[in-house]
């Protein structure tokens, strides 16, 4: 429905992946170009929203955070529930988190139907002297699981709106492709 004045669609996207990979940083410079250096929990904060121009139709991607339950393993399905794009994250300085992105992708699947356009995210990729994880290993991983990818920094802003927006046009030539 197309209201007066307002966007014409509305997209849930979620952003899962290891605590501390940079989530939360991801969707605060998305959503409002803010950077925060303090490693705190997120509270409370459970989306953030910004308005994106697709093929000249307005698109409000709502981003929601996991708001710090990944810590205990303990991502609800209510988080999941309508998500029609995922970022899974990783931090290219912490091999260990590049490793939990399949566990990741197993519990996307189990809440989430295969419709879903999803982006593996390596972050953190202003860390290069302290890298663990390369751009290939990240890359074939993508090819492998029949994801997007790409390479990310919340802290100096390098590709953090074009991972949102893949995800956000690929969403939208989905609902294309489902009214065919
Ligand atoms: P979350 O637990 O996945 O939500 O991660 P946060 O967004 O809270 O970030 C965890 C820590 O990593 C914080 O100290 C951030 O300042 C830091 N951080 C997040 N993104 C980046 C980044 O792109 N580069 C660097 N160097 N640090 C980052
Ligand atoms: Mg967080």
């Amino acid at each position: 429905m197309e209201e007066e004045g307002g966007e014409e669609y509305l997209f849930k996207i979620v952003v899962i992946g290891d605590s501390a990979v940079g989530k939360s940083n991801l969707l605060s410079r998305f959503a409002r170009d803010e950077f925060d250096a303090n490693s705190k929990a997120t509270i409370g904060v459970e989306f953030q929203t910004q308005v994106v121009q697709v093929d000249g139709k307005e698109v409000k991607a709502q981003v929601w955070d996991t708001a710090g339950q990944e810590r205990f393993r303990a991502v609800t399905s209510a988080y999941y529930r309508g998500a029609v794009g995922a970022l899974v994250v990783y931090d290219i300085s912490r091999r260990t988190t590049f490793d939990s992105v399949k566990r990741w992708l197993d519990e996307l699947n189990c809440h989430c139907d295969t419709t879903v356009a999803r982006m593996l995210v390596g972050n953190k990729c202003d860390l290069e002297n302290i890298r663990e994880v390369s751009i290939e290993e990240g890359k074939s991983l993508a090819e492998e699981e029949g994801l997007f990818f790409i390479e990310t920094s919340a802290l100096d802003s390098t590709n953090v709106i074009a991972a949102f927006e893949i995800v956000i046009r690929a969403i939208y030539s989905n609902i294309g492709r489902k009214m065919l």
